[in-house]
């Protein structure tokens, strides 16, 4: 069952251009990040405390996260509770970050990321999709951009959605983020070997779409 891999730092344009490349191929798509906050939201829930690596495996275990297409939009339940917005803050983000530092949840979360492999296809998005997910994907990109660049993109995003951020304190997040997730002894994020890697600093959204489909081409 083919997969193609989208992996990158936040901000590198992997949840917009996978899920473009999704629908054009009509596969499937994994935000394998969107599984990470959810489990950061839930331990947020239920008071749990992020230096607790034993309760937030347990919190791993019990909770049941589900994806709804609703109007076009993928919608992310938690524990049946859609938490769509939440996921997207930058606090359920270094939530997921240090939750994603403990090697018993990325087990935890293994088969549930691979259960996604059906037919006709999978983009799978993510930080170790390439690497440890899906090693043997037949097509893996490896997105970046400067990290002025992605933090610009993030408080374009946020800005839209009306919450008040500044793009210093954006900037300071992403690098604190971008650093832990790349010193992180497990699945530090660095791209596949077999991985095209693919700067979109300055390109637009529907070149780096066509060119990901185009590596994909026979
Ligand atoms: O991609 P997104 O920003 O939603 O991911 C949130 C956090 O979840 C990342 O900063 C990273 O620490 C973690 N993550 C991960 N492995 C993945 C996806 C996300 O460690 N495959």
């Amino acid at each position: 069952m083919p997969v193609l891999t989208i992996d990158g730092p936040s901000g590198s344009g992997k949840g917009t251009i996978s899920r473009l490349v999704a629908r054009r191929l009509e596969w499937h798509y994994l935000d394998s990040g969107a599984l990470y906050r959810a489990i950061g939201v839930a331990a947020g829930w239920g008071d749990i405390d992020l230096g607790d690596p034993a309760a937030l495996v347990r919190c791993t275990f019990d909770t049941r996260i589900d994806f709804r297409e609703h109007d076009g939009d993928l919608r992310v339940l938690v524990n049946g509770t859609d938490a769509t917005d939440e996921l997207r803050t930058e606090t359920a983000g270094a939530a997921a970050s240090a939750i994603a530092a403990i090697p018993e949840v990325r087990a935890a979360l293994k088969d549930r990321q691979r259960a996604f492999r059906r037919l006709p296809g999978l983009v799978a998005d993510g930080r170790d999709m390439g690497t440890v997910i899906f090693p043997d994907a037949a097509h893996k990109v490896f997105l970046t951009a400067s990290a002025e660049e992605r933090a610009e993109r993030r408080y374009k995003q946020l800005n839209d959605k009306g919450v008040s951020v500044t793009f210093a304190g954006l900037l300071r997040e992403i690098l604190a983020r971008d650093a832990r997730d790349a010193s992180r002894a497990v699945a530090p994020l660095r791209p596949a070997e077999d991985a095209v890697t693919i700067d979109t600093t300055g390109v637009a959204i529907d070149e780096v779409v066509t060119r990901v489909l185009g590596l994909m081409a026979p």
